[in-house]
């Protein structure tokens, strides 16, 4: 009989897969020791079992008692069937296993249900009810899987939804097929449908596989990557490690010699760290080592590395550096703010660290040599007194350190009235009277004496400084100006030094129309100085910030002249109203034929962009008679006077005006 023998046949090769599946899943659980492999393992099994009683109903007589045994094995195997896929299901996708207690009950309660079933329905109800549930069941898992796929990387949760969606698609078939033999129709094509029963749910198993594989794939990935980590970090503070900071610093090392970079490496080790981890145990030494971690990590940019090297050394790369004072105020900030004190287990903490930094390339080029040398400058930190830091170049430290000793200083010139402006006369070659006065910031010192501003606008400069020490001379200046004009002179200018960074400040012009209605003196007598170099560095900027100040009314000079690269292009787009001939040039006029030269082409070029010319640093009677000659406007210089005090230079101003009076 053809007809059995295809049942026979299809029941028997999916019975066969289902049982080949159930093995390889018991594979893979052993190996695994997942729990929802054992779920699926089950339900593969009942599914084998559910085949092979089905098989049985079929080809046992009608009459035969087996036979209604069979169908109750059928139906129990079918549904246990479904409940294991669906835990299995759950546990995968949930991460966390099925309440025992839940999944008992529900079992048992199914497994009651097949047996009432297969004893109370004909065979065309009980194949509608299975086929029911069954359909539910593996809807509700394909769309899970679907919702689940974009969690993961992978296509197994796709590759596991299409087939268990089209096997609850023939679910649904079987339940139409069902109520329609209820009604009294037959599909003749019942038989055949077979082939794609074993088809489908062979494929439902290969999901199940592909998607177990590529959880095991997953899951060993995300312990490499942990593994990476941990060996790259330190454990307790989270840190990079010794091996992690040496690597970063190769590289680091390789783009700061191709980009022409410096790079700094620190050193710290904490002071006395073994006498609190002894005294007071380790808990509280390694709660101290994260709060230190935390707080060097918190001084220091994105970029830069902080790593534990060890014990209680900490390194630190910075791997781009402008100078020397930017990295002391890392080391100093790092410093002043480990110096708080911790609180751990309800004490207060305290702690100091000594630091050494080495910088590339002065002091290595490798990477074993820069840390050894930050090592050695830490330990000369320590035999300084600790809580402090050394850089290793020798000469590097004595200069920074001079220069930041010198900063302090200046920080406090201001507030202690330590700051002078000294006066210069500008003459008028014409009329040979003094016209205008440059102002020179002076500081009187109690120790370092009496200093120019050579040794110490760099600094100020650097510091930001200038920005108060500039305002402060403009006012002053300005205010002796009203003096004078009052008492001497009221046609007499007052010339005034602005710095780049001064130039560059955004509220300049408002600072310079503040310090006018302080003063109370015309505009039109205030000469702000601009340097060439200055003035170049950004010339568009200089127009538009030249060109508010000049709306306030203030003149405008180009200072040292002659030393910058200038374009005349901007010459004669810069609203300026002086040119200050550079005293290079002016010193060798008599005996460089090439300066004379360059002396008077300047003189007249200005002249003719309608420029006052004003040469600095005139000390002989033959320079003066040389820009006499070439018509220069007003001269500078010792020959005529020195800069002076305000007190000084009054009484030349008095006698002068005596003069004017006289000659009238
Ligand atoms: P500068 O603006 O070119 O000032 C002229 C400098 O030449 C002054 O030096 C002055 O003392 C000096 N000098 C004047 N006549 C002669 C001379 O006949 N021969 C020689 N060899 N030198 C002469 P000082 O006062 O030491 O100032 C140096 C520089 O410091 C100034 O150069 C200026 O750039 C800057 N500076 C001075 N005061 C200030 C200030 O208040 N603010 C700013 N930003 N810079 C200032
Ligand atoms: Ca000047
Ligand atoms: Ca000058």
């Amino acid at each position: 009989m053809p007809e059995l023998r295809i049942v026979t046949l299809t029941f028997a090769a999916q019975a066969l897969s289902a049982a080949v599946i159930a093995v390889v899943l018991f594979g893979f659980r052993r190996q695994y020791g997942k729990s929802y492999l054992a779920h699926w393992t089950a339900s593969w099994v009942a599914l084998a079992i559910h085949h092979l009683a089905d098989a049985a109903t079929v080809l046992l007589p009608a009459a035969h008692p087996g036979r209604l045994a069979a169908a109750v094995v059928a139906d129990v195997a079918g549904y246990l069937q479904i409940a294991w896929m669906l835990f299995g299901v759950y546990e995968l996708l949930r991460r966390r296993p099925v309440r025992m207690r839940v999944a008992k009950n529900l079992l048992v309660t199914l497994a009651i249900v097949g047996v009432a079933g297969a004893l109370v329905f004909a065979e065309a109800a009980r194949a509608g009810i299975y086929a029911f549930l069954s359909a539910a069941a593996y809807f509700v898992a394909s769309i899970a899987f679907w919702k689940a796929r974009k969690r993961r990387e992978g296509i197994g949760f796709t590759m596991i939804s299409a087939p268990f969606f089209a096997y609850a698609l023939q679910q649904t078939h079987y339940l139409v097929i069902a109520v329609a033999s209820l009604l009294g129709f037959e599909a003749g094509y019942l038989l055949y449908l077979g082939y794609a029963d074993f088809l489908l749910q062979s494929m439902t198993g290969i999901g199940m596989i592909a998607c177990l594989l590529e959880d095991e794939r997953e899951a060993s990935e995300l312990a490499a990557v942990e593994a990476g980590h941990l060996a790259y970090h330190d454990a307790m503070t989270g840190l990079p490690n010794r091996p992690l900071f040496m690597d970063r610093l190769i590289v680091a090392l390789a783009q700061a010699n191709r980009a022409n970079q410096k790079l700094a490496v620190f050193f710290l080790d904490l002071d006395r760290f073994k006498d609190i981890n002894d005294s007071l145990g380790h808990s509280t030494g390694d709660a101290l080592l994260k709060g230190v971690a935390e707080r060097i990590r918190r001084c220091v940019r994105e970029g830069d590395t902080v790593a534990r090297f060890g014990g209680d050394e900490f390194t630190l790369l910075i791997p781009k550096i402008e100078n020397i004072e930017d990295v002391a105020k890392i080391a100093q900030k790092i410093i002043d703010n480990l110096k708080i004190p911790f609180l751990i287990a309800e004490r207060e903490m305290f702690v100091t660290t000594s630091i050494g930094i080495g910088i590339f390339p002065g002091d290595g080029h490798d990477p074993e040599t820069l840390v050894r040398n930050a090592d050695t400058a830490m330990y000369r930190a320590k035999d300084q007194g600790r809580d402090n830091y050394q850089l290793y170049a020798p000469a590097m430290n004595a200069r920074a350190l001079e220069r930041l000793a010198l900063e302090n200083l200046l920080r406090k010139a201001l507030s202690h009235h330590e700051l002078r402006v000294y006066y210069q006369p500008l003459v008028d070659l014409a009329s040979k009277r003094i016209v205008g006065l440059e102002a020179l910031v002076r500081w009187q010192h109690p120790d370092l004496g009496f200093l120019l501003p050579a040794h110490f606008i760099s600094t100020a400069e650097l510091s930001g400084l200038i920005i108060p020490i500039g305002h402060w001379v403009l006012l002053t200046a300005c205010k002796q100006l009203r003096q004078w004009q009052k008492r001497v002179d009221s046609d007499l200018t007052v010339s005034v030094n602005l710095s780049a960074r001064q130039f560059q400040q955004p509220n300049l012009v408002s600072s310079v129309a503040e310090v006018l209605d302080e003063s109370g003196i015309d505009p039109r007598s205030l000469e702000l100085e601009i340097t060439e170099s200055n003035a170049m560095q950004n010339a568009e900027v200089t127009i538009h910030t030249l060109r508010e100040l000049k709306a306030l009314g203030v003149r405008i000079s180009m200072d040292d002249f002659g030393t910058g690269y200038s374009s005349l292009n901007y010459l004669k787009r810069f609203p300026i109203d002086t040119l200050k001939l550079d005293q290079s040039f002016v010193r060798e006029v008599n005996t460089d034929r090439r300066d004379a030269a360059i002396v008077s082409a300047v003189i007249s070029m200005a002249h003719s962009l309608d420029l006052t010319v004003v040469a600095e640093g005139v000390e002989t009677e033959e320079q003066l008679g040389f820009l006499r000659q070439e018509r220069c406007d007003r001269i500078q210089g010792f020959l005529f006077s020195a800069p002076m005090s305000a007190e000084e230079l009054e009484p030349y101003l008095m006698s002068q005006r005596a003069m004017r009076s006289v000659t009238g």
